[in-house]
């Protein structure tokens, strides 16, 4: 009896996993990626703040005077809000420098690099274990005159452990005595590790060192970044580090969104991530890296919660058949149902159902074909391009066009502003405007703005984003496509025109904006 309560009542406490980002730092050691300070101050803000990191490494010492700047402008600020002390930046062993430049910059916290390895040590530094001993512990004094802690990278650890473990005991054991170091990090630095191996060198450390705190810093060469990262936390590791986006030099490191996801949901681990930030960081990160995430990167690549084949959508809608614990919501992002050849009757209906549109199962069936066909043509079909399609199917139940372009003219001559004269057809009634612009499309939209305001007292919407592009797939070469955001009552609706001439299709898009809102409106 008693033993089958004590089974019963036994309930496994989830461990916490520290987790530390080094964007900042080991990130914008990506080929080609250089922060400015001001962007390195919003990353950290974001980090600290919204994404409630643990512990950020913001940069190395000594590096330039813009990293200087960059380094007090984050301390500052996380000084004001109690922060600091989460705060990291890489300085070297070097005679106290990094931690008198850290020092004046602000900075509380050193993670000193030192050499983890035996080959490290006698080939890079010249030194023998001794001399380099004896000069960590150098550091460690003036880091203790400073005012500053220390934690303490074993660079190349795990070739150290392949090759020369008793050095690392070596080393351990003189740093482990001083009770100095509030962190040992153990980085792969070259990415060779495997699970199996992390968990062999993890738990030799833990069974020699059981009390000290541990942080795994894993490289992705072998696409084992996540996977070693969740092998050091079984094994005993109570920290991580990661990067937004997995940036790092070569493969860079493991990223956090994919780690963070792995530690909940496979290993019910607790950490302090805010999951519903991770999306707005990987943005953020990536427009000031300018490294663009690959679109099936997990949790935040653009296609990873986009349904294209049918028979998912299906099961969404019959009790979530194709359910898994990675929610779009968890992520704060929102599940897309793509149309193609692959899509399916019930991934049409969602669609149809989103944008308000009921049909009979007869014009579902015949809009499914229609996309069908534009699939094999490679067209790209959107939901925004489905009330084209259904008004192109059913033309004859008077689902017509309510907006219509009947002619245009627009000018350009030498010396005078673009113009515009633009006839248009609104709910049965014609219109007449004309306008000058910036450009022809300017002049365009002003004319029709001016038939809004004039003849129908309406608002019309902002223009928020205008691209051009040539279309997906590559073989049309004589056509471009023009991608137009609006800014509607607040809310982006995204329209496309493809066309031989670029004012043309930016007006076919314009025309597409104009009856989905026209649809709204006469509602
Ligand atoms: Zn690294």
């Amino acid at each position: 009896m008693g033993t089958v309560q004590q089974i019963n009542g036994y309930k496994r406490i989830p461990p916490f996993v520290e987790i530390m980002d080094s964007t900042l730092r080991d990130g914008e050691q990506t080929n080609g990626v250089s922060f400015l300070p001001h962007e390195k101050l919003v990353m950290a803000r974001k980090l600290l703040s919204d994404v409630n990191v643990d512990r950020i490494e913001v940069a190395s010492a000594r590096v330039s005077e813009g990293e200087r700047e960059a380094v007090s402008k984050i301390c500052a600020y996380a000084q004001k809000k109690g922060l600091l002390e989460r705060v990291e930046v890489l300085g070297f062993v070097d005679g106290g420098k990094s931690i008198e430049w850290i020092a004046s910059c602000g900075g509380r916290v050193v993670n000193l690099l030192a050499k983890g390895s035996l080959k490290h040590c006698t080939h890079q530094l010249h030194k023998t274990p001794k001399e380099h001993i004896s000069d960590i512990l150098r550091e460690l004094d003036y880091a203790s005159a400073n005012n500053i802690k220390v934690n303490l990278y074993l660079e190349d650890w795990s070739n150290g452990m392949k090759d020369s473990p008793e050095y690392v005991y070596q080393l351990m054991d003189s740093l482990v005595a001083t009770a100095a170091i509030k962190r040992f990090m153990l980085p792969d630095t070259l990415g060779v590790m495997n699970p199996l191996q992390v968990i062999e060198y993890f738990r030799k450390m833990m069974k020699r060192y059981p009390d000290v705190h541990f942080d795994y810093h894993a490289h992705n060469d072998y696409d084992l970044a996540v996977s070693n990262s969740l092998a050091a936390v079984l094994s005993g590791a109570r920290g991580l580090h990661v990067t937004v986006n997995g940036l790092g030099e070569r493969c860079g490191n493991a990223p956090m969104a994919s780690v963070q996801a792995i530690l909940k949901d496979q290993f019910h681990a607790k950490t302090n991530i805010v999951e519903s930030q991770l999306n707005d960081l990987s943005r953020m990160v990536e427009s000031f890296s300018g490294i663009s995430v690959a679109p099936n990167q997990p949790i935040v690549g653009e296609n990873v919660f986009t349904q294209v084949a049918g028979v998912h959508a299906d099961g969404d809608s019959k009790d979530r058949l194709y359910y898994n614990e990675l929610m779009p919501e968890r992520f704060g992002r929102k599940r897309e149902y793509a149309l193609g050849k692959n899509s399916g009757k019930a991934n049409i209906a969602k669609n149809l159902e989103e944008l308000g549109l009921e049909l009979t199962p007869e014009q579902t069936r015949r809009v499914t074909q229609r996309i069908t066909e534009l699939g094999d043509k490679k067209e790209i079909v959107t939901q925004e391009d489905l009330p084209y399609i259904v008004s192109d199917v059913l033309k004859h139940d008077g689902s017509d066009e309510k907006v219509k372009l009947i002619s245009y003219v627009v000018s350009t001559a030498y010396g005078l502003r673009p113009g515009a004269n633009v006839k248009v057809e609104i709910n049965g009634r014609q219109y007449d405007g004309s306008a000058v612009g910036d450009g022809q499309y300017d002049a365009f939209v002003k004319a029709l703005r001016y038939i809004y305001k004039k003849y129908l007292n309406r608002t019309f919407p902002l223009l928020a984003n205008y691209q051009v592009t040539i279309p997906p797939g590559g073989r049309t070469d004589a056509l471009v496509q023009t991608v137009i955001s609006w800014d509607h009552n607040g809310s982006i609706l995204r329209t496309r025109g493809l066309d031989a001439d670029q004012t043309e299709a930016a007006i076919k898009a314009t025309f597409k904006m104009l009856n989905i809102i026209e649809n709204e409106y006469s509602k």
